[in-house]
């Protein structure tokens, strides 16, 4: 049976150009970085040339590019490390209710640590109101983190606006933009961008591997103390290899950045208004215009989203419901939760992101397949069968 990866939003595939470039670093080319002789330099400078090529796509000075150990720390550093370096003016963190655990979580743990949190309400696209933003601004507010892309509904976040408001008040803006790599160009400058979290495992490079842009000048504790390495921020060996890995991923996201972008597009619309037309009492969870080019997130009445991973996943199709890291659990998605979705809907919601190896076949294939599917579940189901009664 052909396999049929669309789950690209929980993570990618290490592309082969990305691979050959990590491979000399793990075993001709070893040296610590941090060390005076030349084999040690040749690493020195691949990790300089690694911190160029990702400043250069997202409009940042080489300096201002610091490597971690993914997009989870990454969010963490921002965030736990800007409030610590500013509560001396206030304790108010301003986020929504819809972005990635990474986020949340911390956020959760620093409410318990003394400081406020509000988590702003999107609307039934995933977007949150500009308005409500300002209003929610108070003079203690130090920190505003909202999410660039949706991990979950592909929804994009007006991010510039955002950042002009945060830039106006004076305060620190930080974005998750793990999602929205490769799929939007990112300029941090013209989007008062203050700080923005990658990661390597999303756009096709390796896991464990993730960026924080720190904008010169912003105030951030630093994360872990130790040596002198990224610039005595983030101490410990630099992963050389990861690092060359994930900017080789980066160059090559924006290497035919628009045709590529077109075709997933292309197929994402076929796959997402297939399925809309050809499955009765079905909806598209997010916006269908203010998306992701490789999302697809659609719900399903009287389905139960993880017993349709499972009748998938038989025939050949890795997809997911909600995110990864609710998956597993019983607890619908925060995330559909917040548009407005009620628990029943959130449970029967079908996440397939598409990715730069997705094929048209692949994509008949689902849409050959998940009509039946979907329907074998409803035949199943008493709620399914009590709706059709009164609706003869
Ligand atoms: C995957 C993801 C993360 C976490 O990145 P890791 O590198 O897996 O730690 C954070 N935010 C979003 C939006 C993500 O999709």
């Amino acid at each position: 049976m052909n396999r049929i990866y669309l789950d690209h939003a929980a993570t990618t595939p290490v592309k082969p150009e990305v691979l050959d470039a990590m491979m000399p670093y793990f075993t001709q080319s070893f040296g610590n970085p941090s060390s005076i002789y030349q084999v040690a330099q040749i690493n020195k400078k691949a990790i300089d040339d690694a911190r160029e090529t990702i400043a250069k796509h997202l409009g940042a000075n080489t300096n201002e590019i610091f490597f971690t150990s993914g997009g989870t720390e990454a969010d963490n550093w921002a965030i736990k490390g800007i409030v610590e370096a500013n509560k001396n003016k206030g304790n108010h963190i301003i986020t929504t209710k819809i972005e990635h655990h990474a986020v949340l979580h911390t956020c959760e743990y620093l409410e318990k640590q003394g400081f406020e949190v509000t988590y702003l309400d999107v609307n039934e696209e995933g977007v949150i109101d500009l308005e409500v933003l300002k209003a929610a601004i108070k003079d203690t507010t130090i920190l505003i983190s909202i999410m660039y892309a949706n991990n979950e509904v592909g929804t994009i976040m007006p991010i510039k606006e955002i950042g002009a408001i945060a830039k106006e008040r004076g305060i620190a803006f930080h974005t998750d933009a793990v999602q929205a790599i490769g799929q939007v160009r990112i300029d941090v400058k013209e989007q008062n961008i203050d700080a923005l979290s990658l990661s390597g495992h999303k756009i096709y490079g390796p896991k464990g591997i993730g960026v924080l842009y720190i904008r010169r000048g912003l105030r951030i504790t630093n994360l872990i103390h130790g040596g002198a390495q990224e610039r005595g921020r983030r101490a410990g060996t630099e992963n050389v290899p990861a690092i060359v890995g994930i900017a080789k991923a980066m160059e090559l996201a924006y290497t035919d950045f628009e045709v590529k972008n077109e075709r997933i597009k292309g197929l994402r619309d076929k796959l997402m208004n297939g399925i809309l037309e050809t499955i009765p009492y079905s909806k598209l969870n997010g916006s269908i215009t203010n998306r992701l080019v490789n999302n697809v997130n659609i719900g399903f009445e009287f389905v139960e989203g993880e017993s349709l991973l499972l009748l998938l996943d038989m025939n050949g199709v890795a997809a997911s419901s909600g995110s990864a890291c609710t998956s597993g659990s019983l607890d619908p998605s925060h995330v559909l939760l917040a548009l407005g979705l009620p628990h029943e809907k959130a449970h029967g919601s079908l996440r397939l992101t598409l990715g730069e190896g997705t094929t048209e076949q692949e994509v008949d294939y689902v849409l050959e397949k998940l009509p039946a599917i979907v329907q074998r579940m409803r035949d199943m189901s008493p709620l399914y069968e009590e709706f059709m009664k009164n609706n003869q």
